[in-house]
C-alpha cells in the first residue's frame, strides 16, 4: 500500500484536512505502507513557503511522519513529457477562448436549456486559424479531450461509482502562461510513485473520472480510489484553509490535545462514537472506510473540547510525566492523579501544581469568621495527611461549629486554594501538607 497526502501550500490545515491526511497515514501505519506528503505547490502564485512548513509541522503535531515529501514544484519536467505524450495522442488540444468568450458561450448554452460544456470549437480550428490567433499575441491554455463515456470505478467508501464524462467539459491542464493546473501532475505523480490508494474526499468525485481517463492515456494503472465525506461547520457549511477555518495550529493554541483533535476527525462522520483514544494504532484499527457515511460530518467545536477533556481525564502518569517535566510543572504522581479530572487542557496541570505549592496569590476572601478558623486550626489532625485526612478534619469542624454543607467545605477549600471549584479535597490536602494549610488558613480572611 502507497497512499499519499496532497495538500496544496496555500493556507493552514484545518480538520478537515486532517481527516483526509489521517485516513491515509493510518491505514498505511496499519497495513505497513508507506504514507507520502505531496506539496500540491504548482500555483506558485498562492503557495506560500510558510505554509509548506506549517503543514509538516501539523503533521508532526498530529503524530504523523511522512515516508517520503515530494513538491510538485520540482517535478516540473516530468508533467511536461507526460503533456508531450497526450499531444502526440491527440488528447491534449489547444484552445484560446479569453474567459469572457467562454463565459459569453456558458449563458448562451444555459439560456438554450443545454447543459454548460466546453463545445470543443478549438479543436476545429486549422493550423492557419491557429497562426493567426498566435500572430495576434494569444498564447493557448491546453484541454484534455475526454472520451465521452462513463467511467465506473468501486470506491473504497461510497461502492459503485460512477460518472458520465459526455456531460463534463474537457478539462483545462496546462494554462497560458504554462503552469499545470492540478489534475496532469496529481495523475503523474500518482503513477510516478506508486501510489496504490487515492483516499480524499468526495469534492474530488468528478475529478477521479476525468483522472482515471488520464492514467489510462498515459499507460498507467490506475490506483483504487476512495473518497470520504467531508466535514462540514455546525451550520453546515463546508471548511475552507484559506479561510483559516478551525485550523489545526488554532486548535493547538487552545489546548487541543492532537489525539483528540485527531480521534475526532477520523471518527467524526462514522458508525464508531467519537471517543478518546490512547494512541494513533488504536485510532488506525477503527478506520473502515467501507463504512464512513456518505452524507457530510458535522464538526462541532464542543464535541472536540469535550473530548479533550475526557481524554486529559484519563491520561496515565506516564504520559503526562515527560510533559509536565518539559512545562516545568512541579507534580508528582499523586498531583496528577488529583489534578487531572480537572482539566480543560494540559497546560491547565501547572496553574493547579502552582496552586498546591504555594496557595492562593492573594489571601481569599475565604468567608472565614473567628471561630471557623480557631476550629480548623485546633482540631486539624497530626501528620501524616492522607486522602481520609479531610474526612476526618471536616468533621471535627463540623463538630465545633455546627456547619455543614457548602458553609462547612467552601470556606477551606477557598482558604487553601483560592478557588472555589477544582480537583478533591481529599486528594490535594495530603499534597498541600499540614504546615503549609495552617498557614493559608490564618492567611485567609
Ligand atoms: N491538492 C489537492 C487538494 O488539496 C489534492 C487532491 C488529491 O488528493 O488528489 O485538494
Amino acid at each position: 500500500m502507497i497512499v499519499r497526502f496532497a495538500p496544496s501550500p496555500t493556507g493552514y490545515l484545518h480538520i478537515g484536512n486532517a481527516r483526509t491526511a489521517l485516513l491515509n497515514a493510518l491505514l498505511a501505519r496499519r497495513e505497513g505502507g508507506r504514507f507520502i506528503l505531496r506539496l500540491d505547490d504548482t500555483d506558485r502564485a498562492r503557495s506560500r513557503e510558510e505554509y509548506a512548513d506549517a503543514i509538516r509541522e501539523d503533521l508532526a503535531w498530529l503524530g504523523v511522519t511522512p515516508d517520503a515529501v515530494f513538491r510538485q514544484s520540482q517535478r516540473g519536467a516530468l508533467y511536461e513529457a507526460a503533456a508531450a505524450r497526450l499531444r502526440a495522442a491527440g488528447r491534449l488540444y489547444p484552445c484560446y477562448e479569453t474567459a469572457g468568450e467562454l463565459e459569453r458561450r456558458r449563458r448562451l448554452q444555459l439560456a438554450r436549456g443545454l447543459p454548460p460544456v466546453y463545445d470543443r470549437a478549438a479543436l476545429k480550428l486549422t493550423a492557419a486559424e491557429r497562426a493567426a490567433l498566435e500572430a495576434q499575441g494569444r498564447r493557448p491554455h491546453w484541454r484534455f479531450l475526454l472520451h465521452p463515456e462513463t467511467v465506473v470505478w468501486n470506491d473504497l467508501v461510497r461502492g459503485e461509482s460512477r460518472v458520465d464524462c459526455a456531460s463534463l467539459s474537457d478539462p483545462v491542464l496546462v494554462r497560458e502562461d504554462g503552469a499545470f493546473l492540478y489534475t496532469l501532475p496529481s495523475v503523474v505523480d500518482d503513477a510516478d510513485m506508486g501510489v496504490t490508494h487515492v483516499i480524499r474526499g468526495e469534492d474530488h468525485v468528478t475529478n477521479t473520472a476525468v483522472q482515471i481517463q488520464l492514467f489510462a492515456a498515459l499507460g498507467a494503472p490506475s490506483p483504487l480510489f476512495g473518497h470520504h465525506n467531508l466535514l462540514v461547520t455546525a451550520d453546515g457549511e463546508g471548511l475552507s484553509k484559506r479561510q483559516g477555518h478551525l485550523s489545526l495550529r488554532g486548535l493547538r493554541e487552545r489546548g487541543v490535545e492532537p489525539l483528540a483533535a485527531a480521534a475526532l476527525a477520523v471518527l467524526v462522520g462514522t458508525p464508531e462514537a467519537v471517543r478518546p483514544v490512547a494512541s494513533l494504532d488504536e485510532l488506525a484499527s477503527l478506520v473502515d472506510l467501507g463504512s464512513i457515511s456518505r452524507a457530510p460530518a458535522r464538526f462541532d467545536e464542543r464535541e472536540l473540547l469535550a473530548l479533550n477533556a475526557r481524554l486529559l481525564h484519563d491520561m496515565p502518569w506516564e504520559v503526562a510525566r515527560p510533559r509536565l517535566a518539559a512545562a516545568g510543572a512541579g507534580l508528582d504522581e499523586a498531583g496528577w492523579l488529583a489534578v487531572r479530572g480537572n482539566l480543560e487542557r494540559f497546560s491547565d496541570a501547572a496553574v493547579w501544581a502552582a496552586i498546591i505549592r504555594h496557595g492562593p496569590q492573594r489571601p481569599p476572601a475565604a468567608g472565614m469568621d473567628d471561630a471557623f478558623r480557631a476550629a480548623a486550626l485546633e482540631t486539624a489532625p497530626p501528620e501524616p495527611w492522607n486522602d481520609a485526612t479531610w474526612k476526618v478534619w471536616t468533621g471535627a469542624i463540623r463538630e465545633r461549629t455546627g456547619a455543614r454543607g457548602r458553609a462547612l467545605f467552601m470556606p477551606l477549600r477557598l482558604a487553601l486554594t483560592g478557588r472555589d471549584h477544582g480537583p478533591e479535597m481529599a486528594a490535594l490536602l495530603p499534597l498541600i501538607g499540614r504546615e503549609e494549610a495552617l498557614r493559608r488558613i490564618r492567611a485567609a480572611m
